[in-house]
């Protein structure tokens, strides 16, 4: 039943929100899905009268509980206007700027840019998330030239629980404008150029404002060739202790399979890409990122036939799981895959399997003692209670961040490899290996993804102060920013963020 009841009727009740992989779901009090910058003010207003949090979700695809809300959610999907450079007040020049509001997913900014002849410098492994989503919990894809999605913010419209809207910037000289924007439904925006405010509002997880619109750097559209190898992890542990071939590459990923085989080894593939100046021609069958048949299959059959058949088989038959695992890496091995950037970072038909994940950032010095941990723990748990991983896990090297909350927080000369482990959705003993692989990575310097399934929170090593330097800092200016804490809810509860329980 849908019952307006704001004076805009853009709020709806008695609304079920459930993310993209049905592992977390909300019956909040309200919901809307306002379609301007005006009607969202027209929420922040009501929800400060009746003293409501409020909490801005983009296309739900954290599986973590990062975007639930028990009193007002908010869709973001109707703010998609992308704004003529002119708006901004620029001391620099506007080509490689794009300036767009929050809700625009990154499929569309992707359409967008190349109407401009334009690209994003780099993206995940998905496009259906939207742009605020990826700023707001660091997503990153991989390169240890590249940042995260948050390294390429150089303007943030952050509208805070007051009805300000802030435009937010990094320190004098080193900001893009000379003055706020004129966005004409803004009214007087209050123009801040201030490292800490930018490195917290960045990635923020939605704590410290609703972000309005963002302005983010891109480059000249490019081309990549991709090349996919088996390899096994003796060879490519040896390769990553020498070095080179993380800077040889714009971008180097492996999977690496939890289970022996050959004796004492592991399998892997090793995905590089660079960027091809070879001519393009658009392949007749569309090309993926695995082999031509398995290709086919996974684009012919239902994937929601692919999900029951895979979730029937390993959780009646487990014993099969290192094979799969092994079976789904030399699927995937192929060479001169040459497409537009974002159609090759884009992972393709896996990301609608049905599965969820734990990813963490290992520091450089760390990541290849935690792989050895990693694997330990797998076959551990494979002995003593039958718990497997089911999808090989990987490695991606990101560049570190100067964003305070930036899992790949640190000095932006280094790198983090990020370890993803994704699980199929109701896998036997899936969650309480992904816990254990979580609470073992924490010796090693871990820092757990914000979008995906974590545990982050509490007194011991885990707690934020913990894992984040900057953590104080952040919290300064989260305080300053809402004061009211209208933006809290569970999962900032339990990360021990909240700064203000009792607004009711
Ligand atoms: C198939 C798939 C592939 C993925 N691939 C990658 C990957 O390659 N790399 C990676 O790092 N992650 C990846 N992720 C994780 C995903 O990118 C992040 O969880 C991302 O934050 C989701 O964006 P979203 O738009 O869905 O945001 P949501 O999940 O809806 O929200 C995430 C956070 O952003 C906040 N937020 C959203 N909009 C606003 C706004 N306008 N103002 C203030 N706060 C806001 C929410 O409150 C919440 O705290 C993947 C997830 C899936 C399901």
């Amino acid at each position: 039943m849908t019952m307006p009841t704001s004076k805009s009727s853009i709020s709806i009740s008695r609304k079920r929100w459930k993310n993209y992989v049905n592992d977390q779901s909300a019956d909040p009090l309200r919901f809307s899905k306002p379609k301007s910058l005006s009607e969202l003010r027209e929420i922040l207003e009501e929800a400060g009268k009746l003293r409501l949090k409020v909490k801005a979700i983009g296309s739900g695809h954290s599986s973590s509980d990062i975007a639930i809300s028990r009193d007002w959610m908010i869709d973001t999907h109707g703010l998609v206007q992308v704004f003529d450079n002119l708006q901004l007040d620029l001391n620099v020049s506007a080509d490689n700027l794009f300036f767009v509001e929050c809700g625009i997913r990154i499929r569309d900014v992707n359409r967008e840019l190349e109407k401009l002849g334009k690209a994003l410098i780099n993206m995940g492994a998905f496009d259906g998330q939207t742009i605020a989503g990826v700023i707001s919990t660091s997503t990153h894809g991989s390169g240890i030239m590249l940042g995260a999605f948050p390294d390429y913010l150089r303007s943030i419209f952050l509208l805070a629980e007051d009805g300000t809207l802030h435009q937010i910037e990094r320190s004098p000289g080193k900001g893009i404008s000379k003055g706020p924007a004129r966005i004409k439904e803004a009214g007087q925006i209050n123009f801040i150029q201030n490292d800490d405010y930018f490195f917290s509002a960045g990635v923020s997880m939605g704590c410290l404002g609703i972000i309005y619109a963002v302005v983010i750097e891109v480059t000249n559209k490019y081309m990549l060739e991709e090349t996919r190898h088996f390899s096994k992890w003796s060879k490519v542990k040896k390769e990553l202790q020498e070095g080179n071939i993380l800077l040889d590459k714009r971008h180097y990923e492996v999977l690496v399979s939890p289970y022996f085989f050959n004796g004492n080894d592991h399998k892997c593939l090793v995905t590089e890409r660079i960027i091809s100046h070879r001519e393009y021609k658009s392949p007749l069958i569309p090309r993926g990122h695995r082999k031509i048949l398995p290709e086919l299959f996974v684009r012919i059959v239902p994937t929601f036939l692919i999900d029951a058949a895979i979730r029937f088989l390993i959780n009646h038959f487990p014993k099969i799981i290192p094979s799969f695992v092994q079976t789904e890496i030399n699927t995937l091995t192929d060479k001169g895959y040459i497409d537009k950037s974002y159609k090759v970072l884009n992972l393709g038909k896996d990301n609608n399997l049905a599965a969820y994940a734990t990813e963490i950032a290992l520091p450089e010095k760390r990541y290849l003692d935690a792989v050895e941990e990693i694997i330990r723990i797998v076959n551990k748990s494979v002995d003593e209670g039958r718990q497997y991983l089911t999808a090989p896990f990987s490695l991606r090297f990101v560049k570190c961040s100067p964003f305070y909350l930036s899992m790949q927080y640190g000095n932006t000369d280094e790198f983090v490899c990020m370890i993803e482990f994704p699980t199929v959705s109701k896998t036997i003993g899936g969650l309480e290996l992904l816990a254990r692989i979580e609470d073992a990575l924490y010796r090693f310097g871990g820092i757990p993804h914000w979008g995906q399934i974590n545990h982050v929170g509490g007194q011991g090593q885990s707690s934020v102060e913990k894992l984040y330097p900057r953590f104080n800092d952040w919290m300064r200016i989260y305080k300053i920013l809402a004061p009211e804490g209208r933006f809290e809810n569970d999962f900032t509860h339990r990360c021990g963020i909240s700064h203000f329980h009792d607004l009711k």
